[in-house]
């Protein structure tokens, strides 16, 4: 035990020890921590679907109907029909032919990238991709190489150092989880193009947010290609849980067949496929709140520029305040929490080293009001850390 001691220690005197705080509401734009409310900026509860009616009443009738477990895996007794529902929906969501759920999006990046790809292939991977996607790649066992991020020349030089007729693919976040930029997913797949090679887009975060029908980053850039193997998830914008893959049918059956944390684990409770169903029902339906998201997130960015931060090229309701040490990060969190507000600090090893930050995360039922107290509680903090 003591080499864990000593690493926590250690952990802890580089500002880089992380522990668990604990909630009791629900995800909202309030919420209480030990009975104190705060307001929450640091959800990825994008469209505030966490919580809402018509998602709760779909779920509850589903443990009503169904029970609250599924009872094995999908490929033994536990794929309810509910599963076909809502991989139909979410196919229509991204144009594809067929999509399939995996009990979450960290499984779906390691199950499919696993799956997909061979020890002789080559990964071209954005520098800031998800751990996700960095862990799914490292189990392929195939050749691994990073790219500067979003830098085109760069990932176009490693693609003209390719092997001949070595299998590659290129991997990205389409909506950057930690930076709030977009991947520029045209140039990408023009290169995949020019190269022959493909294209595996992680729209964890870009899922109902981008596009005006919460589509993604292909809705937003208004493409398809078959080159194309996309990634979304049901449990940030989405508001539930869940994480799946959308591309062509043969792709589809394949998965089923190859990727192991699909195989190896049990299937989803009904009531999460439910709230699944529900929110992307009421996507297609009506688009009121991914509306009301951007305009919430133009107003603070339109505000929040003038104050002198370094939020990087954030184009999306995902802001990084760019601190640098962990420690400065820390104090900042901690004294915006003091004043009711929870914004996460984010160090090392999620940001890469001497990029410590405060991530403020931007949901559709957020109200102006509270986004004023957020500016002037940023700026107050900001000044007295000599931030800004
Ligand atoms: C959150 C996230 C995942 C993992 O999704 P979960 O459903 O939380 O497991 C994958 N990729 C990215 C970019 C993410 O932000």
């Amino acid at each position: 035990m003591h080499q864990y001691k000593d690493f926590l220690r250690q952990l802890k005197q580089q500002n880089l020890l992380r522990s668990l705080r604990e909630i009791d509401s629900a995800p909202d734009d309030i919420i209480t921590e030990n009975g104190k409310e705060l307001l929450l900026f640091s959800s990825n509860n994008y469209l505030g679907l966490a919580n809402h009616p018509s998602l709760k009443s779909a779920a509850i009738a589903a443990i009503q109907g169904w029970g609250v477990g599924s009872g094995a895996s999908r490929l033994v007794s536990g794929n309810l029909n509910l599963y076909k529902q809502l991989e139909e929906a979410l196919a229509k969501l991204k144009k594809t032919e067929a999509a399939l759920v995996f009990s979450t999006g960290y499984m779906a990046n390691i199950g499919s990238l696993g799956a997909i790809l061979q020890k002789d292939d080559l990964i071209l991977a954005d520098r800031l991709n998800h751990a996700s996607l960095i862990d799914g790649c490292r189990l392929s066992g195939a050749t691994f190489r990073l790219y500067k991020h979003c830098d085109m020349d760069h990932l176009k030089k490693l693609l003209s150092d390719r092997k001949k007729d070595q299998k590659a693919f290129i991997i990205t976040d389409g909506l950057f989880s930690m930076d709030g930029d977009i991947a520029p997913l045209p140039e990408i797949l023009r290169l995949a193009e020019e190269y022959d090679v493909g294209v595996f887009l992680d729209d964890a975060h870009a899922t109902g947010v981008l596009g005006s029908f919460g589509g993604g980053t292909a809705e937003h850039f208004q493409l398809t290609s078959p080159r194309l193997i996309q990634m979304g998830t049901l449990s940030k914008a989405l508001g539930g849980l869940g994480g799946f893959i959308a591309g062509n049918r043969i792709l589809i059956d394949y998965l089923i067949n190859k990727a192991r944390p699909f195989v190896y684990t049990t299937a989803l409770p009904p009531s999460v496929l439910a709230s699944g169903i529900a929110a992307l029902a009421l996507l297609e339906k009506d688009q009121t709140l991914i509306k009301q998201l951007w305009e919430n997130r133009n107003y603070f960015y339109e505000k929040v520029s003038h104050l002198g931060f370094n939020t990087l090229k954030t184009e999306s309701p995902i802001f990084p305040i760019l601190i640098g040490n962990s420690e400065t990060a820390l104090t900042f969190s901690k004294s915006l929490l003091e004043n009711g507000i929870h914004v996460s600090a984010i160090r090392p090893p999620t940001v890469p080293k001497g990029t410590a930050r405060l991530r403020v995360t931007i949901m559709a039922n957020h109200k102006k009001h509270q986004i004023d107290t957020l500016l002037y509680q940023l700026e107050k903090a900001g000044r007295s850390l000599k931030v800004i």
